[in-house]
């Protein structure tokens, strides 16, 4: 169990991290980050960080030094870097979970072991390949590579009258997963966090709308039957059982309705704290960031309450020059991430509204 005043590592600088370090501090943890970019937002708002490539051994070792434990807030931490840290230092989660979550193939056979329902998908490594998925996964259908891809990146389409070559070129010939387009009623995620002695505690089921493939807004409670937001806390629950996992989670889903009846389909596992948990900041007792941090400090998690309907929007690109307006709307909290460039999809900041009540 960490005491106050240690210190936790944290492997990438980006608003996650700068939110985590936000939430260590509350707690009198420091945090010390590490990332190769040099404006780095997360360096804004830590007292200790390294700026060097994830291959630079001498930085690692005095990072690794410097530190009490260390975390990640992107899931393409090299796996060789993970490695030499946690031959120092406790590395949590354990980067064993990334071997399964960067690969989008080990990820869907990990589920489908775990019996957990996922849209039909079949491995394409060829052209060939290709053509017998489509035989075997159906029409419309969507190719994605296997690593590496994210908001959309390294994803094609494929319909009838489409040319799955095209779809081929598109992921560059890239080893890569073909999984059936599913028509969602819509889409939510559960932000689950496990502690070190395997108690679990889950948010609220999220709802949310993604434009051009990155995530616009999220609102709490999600849209959907209390027997259904049950069962995906159950799924959230069940996948940090199997990975033994510490930390917070993030389970994105399809809910998919045949005739009356719904049910939830597991579309991609984040092992660190995610967009879809913002909310928590503002419209919860304790944030995402916090139970992450608790969850690795060693300390028990919060059991937190959420304050009201509460609904967040991301500032993406250009968006974040609205940053003035929302500052003078009643009630809402705004954060603007202090990155440089308004560059087109960067996500700059987002706004939380709440309205109490259930
Ligand atoms: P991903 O990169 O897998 O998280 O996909 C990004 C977004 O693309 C998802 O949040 C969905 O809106 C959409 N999407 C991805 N996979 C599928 C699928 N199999 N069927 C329908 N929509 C999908």
């Amino acid at each position: 169990m960490l005491k106050p005043g240690a210190t936790i590592g944290i492997l990438g600088g980006g608003q996650l991290g700068r939110m985590l370090a936000l939430a260590a501090a509350r707690l009198s943890l420091n945090c010390h980050v590490y990332s190769p970019e040099k404006d780095s937002c997360a360096f804004q708002v830590v007292r200790h960080h390294t700026c060097a490539s994830y291959d630079d051994a001498s930085a690692l070792r005095r990072f690794a030094e410097a530190v009490d434990v260390v975390t990640y807030e992107f899931e393409n931490v090299p796996a060789k870097t993970a490695a030499f840290l946690q031959r120092r230092k406790p590395v949590l989660p354990d980067p064993k979970v990334l071997e399964t979550t960067q690969d989008r193939l080990i990820e869907k056979d990990f589920l489908r072991d775990l019996k957990i329902a996922t849209a039909p998908y079949a491995p394409v490594h060829s052209a060939t390949q290709l053509n017998d998925g489509i035989v075997k996964v159906g029409l419309p259908t969507v190719l994605k590579t296997r690593q590496f891809g994210y908001d959309g990146k390294g994803q094609a389409k494929i319909d009838k009258g489409t040319d799955p070559i095209a779809a081929w070129r598109t992921v560059q010939n890239a080893p890569s997963i073909l999984e059936g387009f599913i028509d969602f009623e819509r889409e939510v995620s559960v932000i689950a966090a496990r502690a070190r002695d395997g108690s679990v505690q889950c948010f609220d089921v999220t709802e949310n709308d993604h434009r051009d493939h990155i995530l616009k807004t999220s609102k709490v409670p999600a849209r959907i039957p209390p027997a259904l937001a049950a069962e995906a806390r159950r799924i959230a629950t069940r996948i940090a059982k199997a990975f033994d996992y510490v930390g917070v989670l993030a389970v994105e889903m399809f809910v998919v309705r045949s005739g009356k009846t719904r049910r939830v389909l597991v579309n991609e596992i984040a092992p660190r704290v995610h967009n879809s948990g913002h909310w928590t900041i503002d419209g919860a007792t304790a944030s995402q960031f916090e139970q992450h941090i608790r969850a690795i400090a060693g300390w028990p998690l919060a059991q937190p309450l959420r304050l009201g309907r509460v609904e967040m929007t991301n500032l993406i690109g250009s968006e974040i020059d609205d940053a003035p307006r929302w500052l003078t709307v009643p009630g809402a909290a705004v954060h603007i991430y202090g990155k440089g460039a308004a560059r087109p999809r960067r996500k700059m900041g987002h706004v939380t509204r709440v309205w109490p009540g259930r």
